[in-house]
């Protein structure tokens, strides 16, 4: 690779726990964190367990409390993100039940409000700022390219039919190695402003309500790509990155006696391919020969980026509330799991 920055990095698979704070109308509540400790632990107590059995420690590469903000979370994330721009590819992850603040990691609570941004648009700005700084030495091409999973079916957010739209068919993936997408589209792009007004399009193509919006986005993974290519001057040489970056489905269990029709249908997806997700991880922690992407549709399409040389990141949220506790030890139990 021409810049090796993440050596420590290569091949890795990083688990970063991240606590919510409590919301505005919460403000004395208890909190199920007991405590977290300097080395990536973090206690958690269940008021509803005997005393002997309440607290539970579970590890991870960090933890952080309920207070770090959305810069701190970056500087973490930094170094994975530029691989990038090395030629790796890498997935970031954000799971966690609805209302843990997976999009809040991800994208931040407003995409006008700079200072509250969240991973996605730090490091589409962090690639153009780097990449721009290299320009003398490799000539990068940025593209990104947004879809979303509902129900295992795919749909691409973007429009292919808006004529000002570079579109390439990724059939051939060893050409842009990094997503099983067919005939998807890519859109270049040359600053966050361009990578701003494309997010809205995208939400815009989504063609629901605001408040359908939210509910649909809990139920289904949505994946922004971020395509790189550089050319290196000098040599002539090519490299390709790619960076996904996956808000995924609401973790909560539904019980089957509440949910029916569509809503038992979602459930049962969206468990399906949390659960694949979950194997393929720990089967590449393992270092098992035998990886089973084939079980979801969000696992086939990530296959490329997902073991071999490429790097993994997953954020699990947790939502400190006394009532989410069953859900916040599921979530960790998970996140133990791929660890
Ligand atoms: P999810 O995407 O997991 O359903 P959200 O990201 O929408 O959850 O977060 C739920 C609510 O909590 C939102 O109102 C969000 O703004 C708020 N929130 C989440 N994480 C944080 C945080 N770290 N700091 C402040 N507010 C947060
Ligand atoms: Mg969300």
């Amino acid at each position: 690779t021409l810049y090796n920055e993440v050596q420590d990095l290569k091949g890795t698979i990083r688990v970063y726990c991240r606590v919510r704070p409590f919301l505005q109308e919460q403000k004395d509540t208890q909190s199920t964190v007991d405590y977290i400790g300097e080395n990536g632990d973090i206690m958690i107590v269940n008021p509803f367990k005997k005393e002997k059995e309440a607290r539970k420690i579970f590890t991870f590469n960090k933890v952080f409390a309920q207070n770090v903000s959305q810069e701190q979370i970056y500087v973490d994330t930094q170094p994975v993100i530029r691989s990038v721009l090395d030629g790796f590819n890498v997935c970031i992850f954000a799971y966690g039940q609805t209302g843990s603040g997976k999009t809040y990691t991800m994208s931040g609570p407003d995409l006008m409000t700079e200072t509250t941004w969240g991973v996605n648009y730090r490091a589409l700005r962090d690639l153009f700022h780097l990449s721009n700084a290299r320009k003398h030495v490799v000539a990068y091409e940025i593209g990104v390219q947004m879809i979303e999973i509902y129900n295992e079916q795919l749909h691409i957010l973007f429009d292919v039919f808006l004529d000002y739209l570079l579109t390439l068919d990724i059939r051939n993936n060893s050409q842009l190695n990094g997503l099983n997408v067919p005939d998807a589209s890519l859109v270049p792009v040359s600053s966050t402003r361009d990578v701003l007004d494309w997010m809205r399009i995208g939400q815009k193509n989504r063609a629901v309500g605001a408040t359908a919006l939210n509910e649909r986005s809990s139920r289904s993974h949505s994946v922004l790509t971020v395509h790189v290519q550089g050319k290196e001057l000098v040599s002539g040489s090519i490299l390709r990155g790619c960076l996904h970056l996956v808000d995924l489905a609401g973790s909560e269990r539904v019980e089957k006696s509440e949910a029916v029709g569509e809503r038992l249908k979602e459930a049962q997806h969206i468990n399906k391919s949390l659960s694949a997700l979950g194997d393929v991880i720990s089967a590449l922690a393992q270092k098992s020969s035998h990886v089973p992407y084939r079980n979801s549709k969000l696992t086939q399409v990530l296959q490329d980026s997902l073991g071999g040389q490429a790097k993994t990141l997953m954020f699990v949220h947790i939502n400190p509330e006394v009532n989410a506790v069953g859900e916040t030890i599921s979530t960790l139990k998970f996140a133990q799991r791929v660890a």
